[in-house]
């Protein structure tokens, strides 16, 4: 089958007979003509058709070392720094296509599987684990180009170090409740699936930051349709249909949902491994993972900043405010953080190094310093935006108002220095959907949280981070005596 086109995606998701709840009602019928959904199913499909125009289809797809078919680049387990650069270059047209805004496009589950396989021989030998199921799923998703959500976080009910959930009770955090001839049963709720209801396959996995019970551990993915599986839906961020209102929401709103598992049958060859907690950490920490969802990620944020500083450019010269010291203070602030990420990126590929089981792995640990930077620069430049736009974030006219009695009010009193009202009061409303709507404001909790909680992130970079050189250093220095 190889790379998928947007049509055969569309049709898929249709075709499923997912389980998604949205404000107390179970959805029905096509998934692609709901409100909620058709705008990101609608731009997700779009990105898969680009996979087949012609003048971008050898930047996006590659040939199936095992049948031969042109099947999708972020599935391309790379062995080269070339083959690095090409996966940057796929991440970057999706990318450019969302202006960065959608967090889970398929290239971000796609290198999660593709890491998790190229580094599954890490479960080889260990107790309750079967890493040839992580290879057959990758082999499987990259021929049919299966789309992921995904849930690595326990429900956010007791976050204290010494809470444990009673095993006697009626789960809360999903766990293995029974294990038979045909496979694992899970029970339990998970959090907190972007996109969930709306791809093929569920990958599940577990943090160690969030176990406390081996019976939490485990791995998997499934379709997303399994018997027993709800996804229980936020309320939707989409404002309207109309482009010109809401730019961003109506293409980009992607739903995030909690899943609830209830007795839920995983078929022994999807599991990945289970009841091993040592597992869980050693496929978090010591497979690519980290590297390659990291690597997409800093490419999307980067792509994502560029867009950024264009609309606080074209904020500028609209009512002409380039002249304060202060406006140009806070757009070298964006250009500042927008530079430091591209050099991390550049420096992660750069010092990439083929790992133990054959993958050129990019350094993790200029990604992990953007993964620590990006919170705080994110609604950094959110909070630069509203600035510059004031109230005319504020002073907002719809759509229908230009086509209204009163447009020529509208023309006269919202015009600006450099832009015509209409166009002035589209650039004002894609501000506002970036930074103030409930879609803008969700943007910037999902930056925030976008890699795991950003304290453990920084708490992470310094427990891993190669110290002992620098305190050798001072200590020579300093004529200390130092145990060798
Ligand atoms: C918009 C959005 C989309 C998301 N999409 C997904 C997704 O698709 N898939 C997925 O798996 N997850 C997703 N997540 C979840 C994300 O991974 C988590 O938000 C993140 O890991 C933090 O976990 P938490 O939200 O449970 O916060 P908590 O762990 O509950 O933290 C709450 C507060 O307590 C503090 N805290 C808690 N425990 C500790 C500790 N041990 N040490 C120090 N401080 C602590 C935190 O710093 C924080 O201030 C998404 C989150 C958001 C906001």
């Amino acid at each position: 089958m190889g790379a998928i086109n947007g049509t055969e995606f569309l049709n898929r998701i249709n075709q499923l007979n997912t389980e998604i709840w949205l404000d107390g009602k179970k959805i029905q019928g096509k998934i692609s003509e709901h409100p909620a959904f058709k705008g990101i199913l609608q731009t997700k499909a779009s990105l898969y058709d680009m996979q087949h125009d012609p003048a971008l289809k050898d930047e996006m797809t590659f040939l199936s070392p095992k049948t031969g078919d042109s099947v999708g680049l972020s599935f391309l387990q790379p062995k080269t720094k070339e083959d690095l650069l090409k996966r940057r270059k796929l991440s970057e047209h999706w990318a450019r296509k969302t202006g960065g805004f959608m967090g889970r496009s398929p290239d971000y589950l796609n290198s999660a599987v593709m890491s998790f396989a190229s580094s599954s021989p890490v479960l080889r030998g260990r107790a309750n684990c079967f890493p040839e199921n992580i290879q057959s799923l990758y082999e499987m998703a990259m021929e049919k180009d299966l789309s992921f959500t995904h849930t690595f976080v326990s429900p956010q009910v007791n976050r204290s170090k010494t809470y444990y959930e009673s095993s006697e009770k009626e789960p809360i955090v999903a766990r293995v409740i029974d294990r038979n001839e045909e496979g694992i049963v899970i029970k339990g709720a998970r959090l907190l699936a972007t996109q969930g209801g709306i791809t093929d396959e569920v990958l599940v996995t577990s943090i160690p930051n969030f176990l406390l019970d081996e019976e939490e551990a485990f791995a998997f993915s499934i379709p997303s349709d399994m018997k027993g599986l709800k996804f229980i839906c936020r309320e939707s961020f989409v404002g309207g249909d109309s482009l010109f209102n809401y730019p961003l929401s109506s293409r980009f709103e992607e739903m995030d949902t909690i899943l609830v598992f209830d007795n839920v049958l995983v078929p022994w060859n999807r599991v990945f491994y289970y009841d091993n907690g040592l597992a869980a950490a050693e496929l978090a920490f010591q497979s690519s993972f980290h590297a390659f969802t990291s690597h997409q990620a800093v490419i999307r944020q980067i792509v994502k900043t560029e867009f950024i500083l264009g609309l606080a450019e074209l904020l500028v010269q609209t009512i002409n405010v380039s002249e304060y010291p202060h406006i140009q203070d806070k757009l070298s602030e964006i250009i500042v953080g927008l530079e430091t990420m591209k050099a991390l990126l550049e420096k992660a590929e750069h010092d990439a190094a083929l790992d133990k089981w054959g993958t050129m792995r990019p350094n993790v640990v200029p990604l992990q310093v953007a993964n620590n930077i990006f919170p705080k620069i994110y609604p950094r430049f959110t909070e630069i935006i509203q600035s510059i736009g004031a109230s005319g974030l504020v002073g907002l006219p719809t759509e229908n108002a230009f086509h209204s009695s009163i447009r020529s009010d509208l023309d006269q009193y919202l015009q600006s220095a450099t832009k015509n009202a209409e166009d002035r009061v589209k650039i004002f409303r894609l501000a506002w959907d970036l930074t103030m709507s409930s879609f803008g404001t969700r943007q910037t909790q999902y930056e925030r949280y976008f890699f795991g909680d950003p304290i453990r992130l920084s708490g992470r970079l310094y427990k891993s981070y190669p110290l002992a050189d620098y305190v050798k250093e001072v200590s020579t220095f300093l004529d200390l005596e130092t145990e060798e």
